[in-house]
């Protein structure tokens, strides 16, 4: 059951989804060599309570944490830890909130310190494969088209796509109705309709695709240790196009040509 959002709820969408913004440009001023991700946590959590949010995911299917983090070889849903950060890690950090009864969600893959040019290329392209998959969601196409143009931007740079998780609806859930895969046929799939809100979150790796969880249940690892990268916005599609509603501007703030 696909839920279709009025504009008020749209905009209510708009607020949560700011306000998950501007959590990850808080943890943006903290991310360097040293800190551990248990501190980001404590950050965020607090962040978003000090705004009036929930933090969407602590608690969501017993994960335990306001943030998931994500180190170099973890694809997703990493817990927060003692873990200190160091010189040349990616992480990746997805964050949920819940405000006003709708739910916001993205995630952004940082560099900690100086990182390779080869790792860095791996998350300019994944965050230009978001874009790639934006610029296809529109009424009229199909969620097959957002995930082809996804695959194809990121294979043809010889990178693979992880085919266990996925994009999804999103609303008064975290998690909604349709899928939105990162990898499929153009013109297949649920056809996309203005008022259709969804999380399109590519998750790329540079060596192989496959990926197995951790005896903790949660985390999401590459099967060869190579790394991973991670980028989310949450859109709402309108007659015209994409409305994006989650945003990287407070993080590009902070990190300045550090951007990816
Ligand atoms: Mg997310
Ligand atoms: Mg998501």
């Amino acid at each position: 059951m696909i839920y279709l959002k009025t504009d008020e709820e749209i905009e209510l969408m708009r607020q949560s989804n700011i306000l998950v913004g501007k959590t990850l440009g808080e943890i943006a001023k903290w991310i360097q060599p040293g800190i551990t991700t248990l501190k980001l946590d404590e950050i965020a959590e607090q962040y978003i309570r000090d705004n009036g949010g929930v933090p969407g995911f602590k608690g969501y299917g017993g994960f335990p944490s306001t943030l998931c983090i994500s180190e170099n070889d973890k694809v997703v849903h990493g817990f927060p830890s003692k873990y200190e950060l160091k010189d040349g890690d990616i992480i990746s950090v997805d964050c949920g909130v819940v405000l006003n009864g709708f739910n916001g969600d993205s995630a952004y893959t940082f560099p900690v310190g100086e990182v390779s040019d080869e790792v860095l290329l791996l998350l300019k392209t994944t965050k230009e494969s978001l874009y790639k998959g934006i610029a296809q969601a529109m009424p009229g196409k199909r969620i097959g088209d957002i995930s082809s143009a996804i695959q194809d931007y990121c294979q043809s740079r010889g990178y693979s796509v992880v085919r266990e998780l996925c994009g999804h609806g999103i609303g008064k859930k975290l998690h909604e109705d349709p899928e939105v895969p990162n990898y499929g046929k153009k013109g297949s799939g649920p056809l996309l309709r203005n008022g259709m809100c969804i999380a399109i979150e590519p998750m790329i790796n540079l060596g192989v695709k496959n990926v197995f969880i951790e005896k903790d249940g949660w985390t999401v690892r590459t099967k060869d240790a190579k790394p991973s990268a991670h980028f989310e916005h949450t859109i709402a599609i309108r007659k015209d196009g994409a409305d994006i509603l989650s945003t990287f501007e407070f993080i590009e703030n902070v990190l300045g040509n550090k951007s990816i």
